[in-house]
């Protein structure tokens, strides 16, 4: 595995549970908002060994319950599955952060029921996915990697980063749409100099306000973080 960084604890991204946080090197996708820009090059000079992750969790047994494997994007790392394996191998949850471009890694992941939670980003609609990844993307397999982990037993969410560039009450329904009463999360856009597109802008308060209160009556299952 290409691990760029480990934050060694983290009480607000494993839903419940005191964790770990690792990120992985390379990402398939050029999302302009991305907050984390030096991690899509599929490869760094600035890497961290998987033997110093381990050797931290091995020491942390018993303080943290689990294990956050964010990105770049991981499942585009060849031997994820075979790290997952490992950190269960601990006694650890895993919590596994996707752009879900990667169906059959995830359908592995799923099928073998290898980790305790999966974190979907769900860009834009299907026909303006490229507004935000960058680049193109196969939608069906999008679509299908919603369904899988829909449908799976394994705890999760979806969640979009919301932008007022590019977003609006249109194609946000039509995003909440696609997960059909699951759990969903919008983000707002957080400006930052560290992001590929600098000309993109959050919604005020208002807006989501105004938001919230129109996928409240169509999606009760959608809640906006930090309103
Ligand atoms: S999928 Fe995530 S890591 Fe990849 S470019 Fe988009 S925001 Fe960045």
């Amino acid at each position: 595995m290409k691990i760029a960084g480990l934050q060694k604890l983290t009480l607000l991204d494993f839903p419940n549970k005191v964790a770990s946080i690792i990120f992985t090197q390379g990402c398939n996708l050029r999302c302009p908002y991305c907050h984390n820009s030096g991690l899509i090059p599929f490869d760094s000079d600035d890497l961290i060994s998987e033997e110093e992750v381990f050797s931290y969790l091995k020491k942390r047994k018993g303080v943290i319950d689990g294990l956050v494997i964010s990105g770049g994007e991981p499942t585009v790392q060849s031997d994820l599955i075979f790290f997952i394996k490992r950190v269960k191998d601990l006694g650890l949850q895993v919590k596994l952060d996707t752009n879900g471009c990667n169906l059959d890694v995830l359908k592995k992941i799923i099928d073998e029921n290898l980790v305790d939670y999966i974190a979907m980003d769900i860009k834009n609609t299907i026909t303006k996915y490229k507004d935000v990844a960058g680049v193109n993307v196969q939608a069906d397999k999008l679509k299908k990697s919603i369904e899988l982990i829909k449908n799976s037993s394994i705890d999760h969410e979806f969640r979009t980063t919301i932008i007022k560039n590019i977003h609006d009450i249109k194609t946000i329904s039509e995003i909440c749409s696609y997960v059909d009463g699951d759990k969903m999360f919008l983000q707002n856009f957080v400006k930052s100099e560290n992001v590929l597109g600098k000309h993109l802008e959050p919604f005020s308060k208002e807006d989501l306000i105004q938001i919230n209160k129109e996928m409240k009556g169509k999606f009760p299952n959608v809640k906006i973080r930090g309103i």
